[in-house]
């Protein structure tokens, strides 16, 4: 059984079937990369992960326990992170200051400014602020307005904000996509360093197909709502019809 499993989910807007009897299983401590043409319902799945979207019918069970009827909210309490599209820092804010808010997020429950009467676990909070920036490699630019980062840095800012909440499935949704080519490889590489130092299992939706050729350990490929077929990269790779849609061959 794998850490996440997704069965029979089906979900309609309007007219519109956006997933069609969706059955997923992403196992524990593994890369797993769901690809597929627009509009295929890649991020309708992942809101339906997440709590942001309710799926019509079917299960979706993390860990053992179902996902379905709790908030976003319990849901990220459980262990699942989501990294958005577009990286949701605060700008005004410096790189430190967007990791702290977080770090008393994950002691508390919410973020109460109360929080900072506590000068002891304070010093914790920013010990392991600290600790996750030179994970990233971002030690050098704490003090920087998270504005004036570069797309790879703000996607790291945001990685280490996400690590901070030590999710056990993070999911990932388009990380690289406007990206320039290093930021791309930047942000492979950062993936790469955070599965070799954590137990982490990572479900990452991803146009780009060196990103997921360079990280997956299984695929799927999604096609108008419905998983067309799911494999090993090089399986993937040497599918004629996968070749065809998806690769431009
Ligand atoms: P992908 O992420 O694979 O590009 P989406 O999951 O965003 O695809 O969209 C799947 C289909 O569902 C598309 O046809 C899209 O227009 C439609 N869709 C997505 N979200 C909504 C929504 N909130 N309301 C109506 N239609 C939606
Ligand atoms: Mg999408």
């Amino acid at each position: 059984m794998g850490i996440l499993e997704v069965k029979g989910v089906n979900k309609r807007f309007g007219g519109l079937q956006a997933l069609g009897d969706v059955n997923l299983s992403v196992a524990e401590n593994t890369v797993h990369a769901i690809i597929g043409p627009n509009g295929a319902g890649k991020s309708t799945l992942l809101n339906c992960l997440v709590g942001k979207l309710i799926p019509d019918t079917g299960s979706v069970m993390f860990d053992g326990q179902s996902v379905l009827g709790r908030t976003p909210y319990e849901i990220n309490q459980m262990g699942i992170s989501r990294v958005f599209q577009t990286p949701e820092i605060f700008g005004d804010l410096t790189v430190f200051e967007n990791m702290v808010i977080p770090a008393f997020a994950k002691r508390d429950g919410s973020f109460r400014m109360h929080a900072f009467e506590s000068v002891a676990s304070e010093k914790d909070i920013v010990a392991h602020a600290e600790e996750m920036l030179t994970e990233v490699n971002m030690q050098d630019k704490i003090h920087m307005h998270a504005a004036s980062l570069s797309r790879g840095d703000k996607r790291r800012l945001e990685m280490a904000m996400c690590l901070l909440q030590e999710p056990r499935l993070l999911l990932l949704d388009e990380p690289t996509a406007g990206m320039a080519r290093a930021d791309t490889n930047n942000t492979i590489d950062l993936l790469k360093e955070i599965k070799e130092k954590r137990d982490i299992t990572i479900a990452i939706i991803e146009h780009d197909m060196h990103v997921v050729f360079s990280l997956a350990d299984r695929i799927t490929v999604l096609a108008q709502g419905t998983p067309l077929v799911e494999d090993s990269p090089e399986k993937i790779r040497g599918n004629p019809k996968v070749r065809e849609a998806y690769l431009g061959e």
